[in-house]
């Protein structure tokens, strides 16, 4: 990824915008964590909070005009937040004192004439910048018009404890100062690095300074520079009537000052200074409308209990639109710019975090429902597609993560199960039935029954294409696999004379809408909507669909998939993620291979949406909530019910090795049955009879190995000689490396087979020296 690409990415996710108080506050203060502190009691971290931010907490905190309650969206769903009440009570009751964090002293003077309040706010941030700072005040104390201010707001003893922080903090305050003279201006300007003037202060001689068309001083709004180089100046309003405004004047110079003297640019990068749009977006469905809470005493303001109450109306504004409804993005504590940023470090290979990043990024399905739901289209399944070519293309890819997935796709373009052929008798198709190798895998039988009804529906010859999509290639980064398998499939459809493709599983359509767009395609339950049922159909009860989040594109077929279970009788039951946002099972992106464990949370997440049964019509969604122990049928279990009739969620979810197995049995059958040829090739290995007892079967489901490698292992160790044989218990042991993964069993001899003890497998290369001996 290029740096332009990251930006890119990251300016699609909003998360880390202000929320909407923040953005409209002048000084940014953060009154989202501010209020949650308040929530949550701590009081102590709230006003740390405050000073953060804050010139002068326990004065401002007194009378800010608060506009950011202006634009906080609690208004939108009852009535904004008091945040400045909040304040008020957190400034009054909390005693602790807060010292304002200092940057190393500079050793450059300023100067600020008045102690106004925008006066005060220049010289608080420019002490805390670690200037030397004198502050010129011509009458007898600091604070101008804040004396004006009755003293149940602001109480004088308040007051002058803040003021005299600026002493602490080493401003050095000469009062009863002489700024009356013609060449006040010039002689401070000549003495100091940089000036401040507010022009609130009675009695200083401005003359030298240009004016504008009313009179007043000519100052820059962005930068309150005057005409005079190293000379700003603010504060011309009453400070009292929009403090926060004052303050915002006083913070802007300051700002221009500490760039003035330091040379940096005065006007470049100050957009979000003062109030502005954020672009974050918060959801209010589901936010109830409260009323703001009344304080007992409007005179006196809240008390702690009604300020919690209030407080606990916040709704800790932020988007996390994809984050609440995907357990991948769930599952890795951050939001998609986060993980953006991961993913760049990652490929920049920045030390730290690369197991993670790699973890993050193979373990996404790629199911698009975060685009679905976010503002901004942020689809976190192609940023971590992306990720995945260039780590296939760095040779950076963990062969751990994929493999077992791209021996399946291997496996089901293989002769062991591809085939298209057209109908037995006929040389011409108007249509091609392509079940998907996940179906024949899963429900072999029943993809035998549609196969033959729709040859006897439909008329102009049924063709037919055994194979895989290429998915787990596309999935695994693996481009060249993937479109190799487009490239064939493609091949073998011009051969066939470009039928109509009858598609049954909605990730192969999906896919070859996008890379096949020149082929006619329509989905199996489409079709059989308009063929009819077969008599033998079963008859459906209540039933919550579960929706492939392939399909989430695809409302013609999920309208198809309901009103097909209409006519079976089905009560219909929609699950709250349906539509255009279905959630996926856990098998695509090769999440399940990647990481085991998200899956089955993903699992456990889908199931928990409903406790009625499931209808599924993606067949591995099916597989992966019947394993789970989810009563989930298939609705080709419905329409085409082999041995189901009486229970159609009664069938086993399919294992690996059963998978493959039923898929080279539907070719046989078919090839047999059909075309009237057998052409079964066993290899060697395949006629080494192994016992395998139920709980070393469920060990091997879980760690992806399949009954042809343990026999692959046995025949080589027995072939080779390769194998130990433990003198204790009498086992051999013998390994096997097809391809990158090693395989290792534990086995016995009895009679002429084999019983197996245990099986399991890495991705290190066994190399032997030539003194080993077995
Ligand atoms: S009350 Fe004032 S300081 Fe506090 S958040 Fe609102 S505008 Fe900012
Ligand atoms: S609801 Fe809370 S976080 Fe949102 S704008 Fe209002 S105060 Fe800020
Ligand atoms: S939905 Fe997700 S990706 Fe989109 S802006 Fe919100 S947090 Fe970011």
């Amino acid at each position: 990824m290029e740096p332009n690409e990251l930006r890119e990415w990251e300016q699609k996710c909003i998360q880390e915008e202000p929320p909407q108080c923040t953005a409209a506050c002048p000084i940014h203060l953060d009154a989202r964590l501010f209020v949650r502190q308040v929530g949550e009691g701590d009081w102590g971290g709230a006003l740390k909070t405050l000073a953060k931010t804050m010139p002068f907490p326990r004065i401002l905190g007194r009378i800010c005009d608060h506009p950011c309650e202006h634009a906080c969206l609690r208004g939108e769903a009852g009535e904004p937040i008091a945040i400045g009440a909040l304040e008020r009570l957190c400034v009054e009751t909390v005693q602790q004192r807060v010292v304002p964090s200092m940057l190393p002293r500079k050793r450059l003077a300023i100067a600020v004439v008045g102690s106004g309040l925008g006066s005060l706010t220049v010289a608080w941030d420019l002490l805390r910048k670690g200037y030397d700072l004198t502050l010129f005040e011509p009458g007898s104390r600091l604070g101008g018009s804040l004396w004006s201010l009755p003293e149940n707001i602001l109480p004088p003893e308040v007051l002058s404890a803040e003021l005299e922080l600026l002493t602490e903090l080493g401003a050095t305050v000469e009062l009863f100062a002489k700024v009356g003279r013609p060449n006040t201006v010039v002689t401070l300007s000549e003495s100091f690095a940089a000036v401040y003037i507010g022009l609130d202060t009675q009695g200083v001689n401005l003359n030298l300074l240009d004016l504008d068309d009313q009179g007043a001083v000519q100052v820059d709004p962005l930068t309150m520079a005057t005409s005079r180089t190293g000379v700003f100046a603010g504060g011309r309003a009453d400070d009292t009537k929009s403090p926060i405004a004052a303050v915002l004047a006083g913070r802007r110079a300051a700002t221009s000052i500490d760039r003035f003297v330091t040379n940096v640019s005065m006007e470049s990068g100050r957009e979000k200074e003062g109030p502005y749009a954020t672009l974050l977006y918060t959801s209010l469905a589901g936010v109830a409308p409260l009323p703001r809470i009344a304080a007992a005493n409007p005179a006196s303001g809240y008390n702690a209990e009604e300020a919690l109450k209030e407080a606990g109306r916040c709704i800790q504004c932020e988007c996390l639109e994809c984050v609440k409804v995907c357990s991948y993005l769930e599952k890795f504590k951050g939001y998609p710019r986060k993980y953006a940023r991961e993913i760049y470090n990652n490929e920049r290979m920045v030390p730290g975090g690369v197991h993670r990043a790699n973890l993050l990024v193979n373990s996404c399905s790629n199911c698009g429902l975060c685009a679905t739901v976010c503002p901004n289209d942020f689809h976190m399944g192609e940023l971590c597609h992306d990720a995945r070519l260039s780590m296939v293309a760095r040779a950076k890819m963990p062969p751990a993560a994929h493999e077992f997935a791209l021996l399946d796709l291997e496996f089901s373009s293989s002769d062991k199960f591809a085939l298209a052929r057209h109908e037995p008798g006929l040389t011409a198709s108007r249509y091609l039935f392509f079940p998907s190798c996940q179906l024949a895998g899963s429900a072999p039988g029943q993809v035998s029954e549609a196969y033959g009804f729709l040859r006897q529906q439909l008329s102009g010859g049924v063709g037919l294409m055994l194979n895989c999509c290429g998915a787990p290639g596309f999935w695994a980064g693996r481009d060249d696999l993937f479109y190799a398998a487009i490239r064939t499939l493609r091949t073998e459809w011009h051969a066939l004379g470009e039928p109509v493709m009858i598609v049954a599983c909605s990730s192969c359509l999906a896919i070859f809408r996008e890379q096949l767009p020149e082929i006619p395609l329509v989905s199996l339950w489409e079709v059989l909507e308009q063929t009819g049922l077969p008599n033998t159909a079963a008859e459906a009860g209540r039933l919550a669909v579960v929706d492939p989040c392939s399909s989430r594109l695809d409302p013609a077929v999920q309208k198809s998939v309901r009103r097909l279970l209409e006519r079976l009788g089905a009560a219909i039951e929609e699950l709250p993620l349906h539509g255009d946002k279905p959630e996926c099972c856990g098998f695509g992106g090769l999440m399940a291979n990647a990481n085991p464990a998200l899956a089955r949370e993903v699992v456990a997440r889908r199931l928990a949406a409903s406790d009625s049964d499931y209808l599924a019509y993606c067949a591995m969604c099916r597989d992966h909530f019947t394993a789970a122990g989810k009563r989930t049928t298939h609705l080709i279990d419905l329409i085409f019910p082999v041995e189901t009739r009486e229970d159609p969620a009664g069938r086993p979810a399919t294992g690996w090795s059963l998978r493959h197995e039923n898929r080279a049995r539907l070719k046989e059958a078919l090839l047999k049955e059909l075309w009237g040829e057998a052409t079964v090739t066993v290899a060697e290995y395949e006629r080494r009879r192994v016992e395998i007892p139920p709980d070393v079967l469920a060990l091997m489901e879980a760690r992806r190995i399949l009954v042809a490698d343990v026999q692959r292992v046995i025949e080589y160790g027995e072939r080779t000689g390769n194998r130990l044989r433990s003198e204790e218990n009498g086992l051999c042991r013998a390994y096997f490396r097809p391809h990158r993964v090693t395989f290792w069993v534990d086995y016995r001899q009895q009679g002429e087979g084999f019983i197996v003890a245990n099986a399991y497998c890495h991705r290190m290369e066994i190399v032997r020296s030539s003194h080993e001996h077995v």
